[in-house]
């Protein structure tokens, strides 16, 4: 059960099948030297409508290309297998994402626990690497470097050497970048220092018998700077108490959180995961946003970890297509019932039976696709 195959059903995209006709065959040649499994990312990616259309473009106006393969031309390939792949049945093997995987990164060779959110935050920086360093040479189609995109969104990066420059929004940005502010108000002069920042995912801290929306709530409460840790106002030009809170000021159009359930315990040394059960709702509403607007999204995929701890365990996905959801698990794609969720929220108890819990959660906004 190391590494997933990407297993789709190009039918079951375009929708009509009534029969799951699926799937065998596991590539192992990658097996040797890694330890536990590769992250089961890429289903959630394909997944991913916007995605994926961009993704399958930047491949129809670069299959002439004869260049070096990179993170992003390897991705796009496979998609496009898996999206002109004519078969009923079958699995295609990311031979080629695997190696190239491995050879950029030595972290993913080696690594004890091959974590899902470090490499879906891996992937996407690189993927914008590679296309802003495509826009610097002009190898980009003109979808990624359009002019009336630029700076709408997003702070202004400032260079080493003083220099503004204007952040580039690739279409990894336009699916995946929301925007958080960081308000700091001076208790003293009541003065408010706003700092944004982006993120492609909100990782968020995990409470036993909660739920996303709680945990969300936690994310933005105030937070009081105090004692040892005061604030440096600039008006007042000395250290001062203050309060400090986080907001969302722009929604992504895809939301991806991450459950914090692997917590570094310093009397054991190590880390543990928590089986916390923390309810994810199939439609979330944001609430901490800047201006107070709810902004609504609908669960479309989870990653799920399965195991008791961080260094052994096994990814698999569930994926809404069409209205069905579906669980992938390596070689093996089955139907599942919606009501089937809750059985990934989490445990109540300290020892869980059963030890496959919700990790990483893809919500779509239906703001933006409407
Ligand atoms: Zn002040």
């Amino acid at each position: 059960m190391l590494f997933g195959e990407v297993d789709v059903e190009e039918e079951w995209l375009k929708g009509g099948v009534e029969e799951l006709d699926v799937h065998g065959g596991l590539d192992l040649e990658d097996r040797e030297g890694s330890r536990g499994s590769f992250p089961r990312r890429r289903e959630a990616l394909y997944f991913c409508l916007p995605f994926r259309g961009h993704l399958l473009e930047y491949f129809s106006s670069n299959k002439n290309l004869d260049e070096e393969d990179n993170l992003l031309t390897c991705l796009a390939d496979l998609f496009n297998q898996i999206n002109s792949s004519k078969k009923k049945t079958g699995v295609i093997a990311p031979k080629r994402f695997v190696q190239r995987v491995k050879k950029q990164n030595e972290v993913f060779r080696s690594y004890m626990h091959q974590d899902a959110h470090e490499f879906l935050n891996f992937l996407l920086n690189e993927l914008v690497d590679i296309l802003e360093k495509e826009a610097k040479t002009g190898n980009g189609s003109p979808e990624t470097i359009s002019q009336s995109e630029k700076n709408v969104n997003g702070p202004v990066h400032v260079q080493e050497n003083g220099a503004e420059k204007e952040p580039l929004i690739t279409w990894v940005h336009k699916s995946f970048q929301g925007i958080l502010t960081n308000e700091t108000r001076c208790l003293r002069c009541e003065t408010v220092t706003a700092r944004d920042e982006t993120f492609f995912d909100l990782s968020i801290d995990i409470e036993q018998n909660s739920s996303i929306t709680s945990c969300l709530k936690n994310f933005s409460s105030t937070e009081t700077l105090n004692a040892e840790d005061k604030f440096f106002c600039d008006k007042c030009c000395s250290l001062q108490e203050a309060q400090k809170r986080m907001k969302i000021k722009k929604p992504p159009s895809i939301l991806v959180i991450h459950l914090k359930r692997f917590k570094f315990i310093e009397q054991l040394g190590r880390y543990k995961k928590l089986s916390y059960r923390v309810v994810f709702p199939l439609e979330l509403k944001l609430r901490n946003t800047v201006e107070n607007l709810d902004t609504e999204y609908s669960l479309f995929a989870v990653v799920v970890h399965v195991g008791s701890g961080p260094n052994h365990g096994h990814y698999i996905s569930l994926v809404k297509s069409h209205d069905h959801w579906f669980i992938f698990d390596d070689e093996n794609v089955d139907m599942m019932d919606e009501s089937n969720l809750q059985t990934y929220f989490g445990s109540a108890q300290e020892y869980p039976n059963n030890t496959d819990h919700g990790y990483i959660l893809f919500y779509e906004n239906l703001c933006a696709r409407n």
